[in-house]
Order: C-alpha cells, then structure tokens, then sequence
C-alpha cells in the first residue's frame, strides 16, 4: 500500500513502532500496508520473507484441496 522513504510521511497515525514480521525497531525505508481492521508496518526484507511465505501457504493450499485460487 504504500513505501515509507523516511520517519516523514502520511500514514504517521498509524506505522507500527515495530516490524509484524520479525518483531524489531521499524526502520526505513519501510513498507506499510492499511487494511479493513489494522495496519502492519514491515523492513522491506522482511515484506519479501512474508510475500514468499505467504505464497508457499497458498500452493500448500492449492495442493491440499486439490484447487487452484483464481479472480
Ligand atoms: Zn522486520
């Protein structure tokens, strides 16, 4: 949703102090994401960790259901 530069930047009311990946100080650059009932703030590696883990979960899932997640 949005790539933080620096500690200035619109979505102060709501970065998290700490990483929801890996638990440490937010430093920047960051990645911020706003949903529907929170926000996370993530180090740039640790959105790439998430991205990769978060895609292994759904092939786990495609396999053991035996369907593909389509749009
Ligand atoms: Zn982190």
């Amino acid at each position: 949703m949005a790539y933080l530069r620096g500690i200035d930047h619109p979505y102060q009311h709501n970065v998290q102090k700490y990483c929801f990946y890996c638990g440490h100080n937010i430093s920047y650059p960051a990645i911020h994401w706003v949903g529907s009932v929170g926000a996370i703030t993530l180090h740039s590696n640790c959105a790439v960790d998430l991205s990769i883990k978060l895609m292994s979960d759904v092939h786990h899932m495609q396999n053991d259901t035996n369907r593909r997640i389509r749009m």
